[in-house]
């Protein structure tokens, strides 16, 4: 937990240790650490062994981390908005392997774009949406269901960005045609999120 916590230092935002998570809005007791917490718990009707439910993993993901952009380095909002541009703007199906070449790809993207800045729609303006509504789910149908509507929620709120993520997932794609194998690393916020 410790890196989320030393990143929204770095980032100059205090952590609110009581009540609703001050990002997402989610009705918790104790603010984001619960937030933090008790992501999984939502997820618990998904069957990660059965490939698919693996897109609503990554759906999950992406809308949690373009919740809480305090607590990531900024490039990790490229990441996840340009995966779910991907994934729901272009219809690509996604897969474990392929995070790292995206990964890869902004590596390399960003040592042209230093200064690029992905503005974060206000903090409770970031979609209806939350992970704990994920609670409400009693099958694994209806789990899929609010993921998907939560990661589109997230998506259009951060719709200021669109244009500039839809061309570096247009960018992804033609060069991923051409790459062979992954190398690069996912974002903290994800390697946190999916640390079972
Ligand atoms: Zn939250």
């Amino acid at each position: 937990m410790q890196d989320f916590i030393d990143q929204a230092n770095k980032n100059g935002v205090t952590l609110l240790p009581a009540g609703r998570c001050q990002f997402c809005g989610a009705d918790y007791q104790r603010g984001i650490f619960e937030c933090m917490e008790q992501y999984n718990n939502g997820l618990q009707h998904l069957d990660f062994t059965n490939s698919e439910h693996h897109l609503s993993r990554f759906l999950s993901v992406d809308a949690h981390a373009l919740q809480h952009p305090e607590i990531h380095g900024r490039w990790s909002n490229h990441f996840h908005l340009t995966r779910l541009n991907l994934i729901l703007d272009k219809h690509q199906t996604w897969y474990y392997k392929k995070s790292p070449l995206l990964s890869d790809y902004l590596n390399t993207y960003k040592l042209n774009k230093p200064h690029e800045f992905l503005p974060a729609p206000k903090p409770l303006e970031r979609g209806s949406l939350t992970a704990k509504d994920l609670s409400a789910a009693t099958t694994a149908n209806e789990c899929i269901d609010l993921i998907r509507n939560w990661a589109n929620d997230v998506y259009h709120a951060w719709r200021a960005s669109h244009s500039i993520v839809s061309t570096i997932a247009d960018g992804f794609l033609v060069n991923n045609n051409t790459r062979k194998a992954p190398g690069g690393k996912t974002t903290n916020h994800e390697q946190h999120l999916m640390k079972w």
